[in-house]
């Protein structure tokens, strides 16, 4: 049986098939360079977990904006806060989650924009098992900067998201 098999067409036409597919999942596992630094780690009491920022544009009189290049590790996140002037983040690597208080945690990837209004109570971080890096982009500071509240507790971190079921349909904090 086996030297049956050995000489047939079709066990060549498995190892050619085998070959093809092992070569594009080699290919997405590649890594690409970050565009901007890692910047320096986050000391701020915060956060919770590590993290690192590279700012890119401070903040001025022309412009009213600040943006920063954040690197989440894997569980870090931001406490609660809020912005009097807005901010929007560009996902640029990885996966975490953005929850605005009184809603699900909605999970968000590479390649998301998230607008978060002004005066919105929220945080931002990184899933459990994957980084997150964003561009965050602190707008209108004129109205004035982050105003920081409590910490996202691991609770709050576990149970933020919303269940696959339909069971619950509304949001329970
Ligand atoms: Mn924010």
């Amino acid at each position: 049986m086996k030297n049956i098999l050995r000489s047939s067409p079709l066990f060549l036409t498995i190892i050619v098939v085998a070959c093809n597919t092992t070569q594009p999942e080699t290919a997405k596992e590649t890594k690409t360079e970050p565009v901007f630094p890692k910047g320096e780690k986050i000391t701020s009491t915060n956060f919770t977990g590590t993290a690192w920022l590279q700012m890119l544009v401070p903040n001025d009189s022309t412009y009213y904006t600040s943006i920063g290049n954040v690197i989440f590790e894997p569980k870090a996140r931001t406490n609660w806060h809020k912005h009097p002037g807005g901010q929007i983040l560009l996902v640029t690597d990885g996966k975490g989650y953005y929850q605005e208080k009184n809603k699900y945690a909605q999970l968000i990837r590479k390649g998301d924009v998230i607008k978060i209004p002004p005066e919105t109570e929220h945080w931002h971080g990184a899933s459990s098992d994957s980084s997150l890096t964003h561009i965050a982009i602190s707008t209108n500071l004129q109205k004035g900067s982050v105003v920081w509240l409590q910490p996202v507790t691991d609770e709050e971190y576990n149970s933020g998201q919303e269940p696959l079921s339909s069971s619950r349909p509304t949001p329970y904090h």
